[in-house]
């Protein structure tokens, strides 16, 4: 496991009552070199083969999404809350561990990394994969920094998925 894990807070009650929080961002302040480093290591070599794109989830997974693809020479696409992006989107509507919402993304081809901050359900990686199949992309993998496994059993089809830190 990372040693990173230790930089992570955790919150109780927030966004709501009953949600233990666990809050990335020391980790995205202070060890960002690290973190991008440890995660760019996660993936196997053979995964980046033909890789053109990483996509990152709105809004913490830009961050690291961007990161990654610079450190590739790859471009960045975002995976957006609905309403932002302008011009055809396509849409899938997911539910949250506190409520539901809709992610949206333009059509492309080509093959993409998926990134997210935190893996709680799995509602939203699982949409944002459906999102990137339904415009066209071929998903190479899925990429977390954090797993509350205790909420989830992820996997998508045969994707590999990888995460730096599991709870
Ligand atoms: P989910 O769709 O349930 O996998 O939720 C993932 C998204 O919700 C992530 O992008 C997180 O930002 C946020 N999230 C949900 N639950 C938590 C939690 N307990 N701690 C931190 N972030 C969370």
């Amino acid at each position: 496991m990372s040693l990173l894990k230790k930089y992570v807070l955790e919150i109780p009650n927030f966004p709501k009552e009953g949600i233990m929080f666990r809050d990335i961002s020391p980790v995205i302040k202070d060890h960002f070199s690290s973190l991008i480093q440890e995660l760019d290591a996660l993936i196997h070599p053979d995964v980046f083969k033909d890789v053109q794109y990483i996509a990152g989830i709105e809004s913490r997974g830009f961050a690291i999404a961007a990161a990654l693809a610079h450190k590739r020479n790859l471009g960045f696409i975002p995976i957006r809350k609905k309403g932002k992006l302008p011009g055809k989107v396509a849409q899938v509507k997911y539910d949250l561990e506190y409520g539901s919402d809709a992610l949206e993304m333009h059509y492309g081809s080509g093959k993409i990394i998926v990134v997210d901050d935190v893996l709680a359900t799995g509602g939203t990686l699982t949409a944002a994969a459906q999102l990137c199949e339904q415009t066209g992309f071929t998903i190479a993998s899925i990429l977390c920094v954090l797993n509350l496994h205790d909420l989830n059993n992820f996997s998508y089809k045969n994707v590999p998925f990888y995460s730096l830190l599991t709870y």
